[in-house]
């Protein structure tokens, strides 16, 4: 049994938009190297989507170890043409995944940081 707990729904039309642990999550299929990543079908809305959907990896041409590798980079401070040559790829693959990883980051803020403290 796959446990599902951190994904949910991502089509804006599903009443069960972003709401994580309702089961309302199937696995359909499995494709990719090795059939390790998960397609799966939420069944509020019967709308079908990639385990990685809405993440850096999804669609990635790098493997996802070369993507950490260039995130990780990123994250340390190093800067775009530093982070192509220690990691071995283009200017531009590093500046595409930061966006990708950027706009995720920001996502993830306004799910779990929705409101500021308020004053007393
Ligand atoms: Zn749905």
């Amino acid at each position: 049994m796959d446990d599902l707990s951190r994904f949910c729904c991502l089509n804006p039309s599903c009443s069960d938009l972003g709401k994580r642990g309702l089961g309302n999550l199937t696995v359909t299929a499995r494709y990719g190297p090795g059939k390790s990543r998960r397609m799966l079908r939420c069944r509020t809305c019967k709308a079908r989507f990639s385990e990685r959907k809405g993440t850096p990896l999804f669609d990635a041409r790098l493997p996802p170890g070369k993507v950490n590798d260039v995130l990780a980079h990123v994250a340390e401070g190093v800067g775009t043409r530093k982070t192509a040559r220690l990691t071995g790829v283009h200017t531009d693959t590093v500046t595409r995944y930061t966006r990708l990883a950027g706009d995720h980051a920001a996502e993830r803020h306004d799910e779990l940081v929705p409101f500021s403290p308020q004053d007393r």
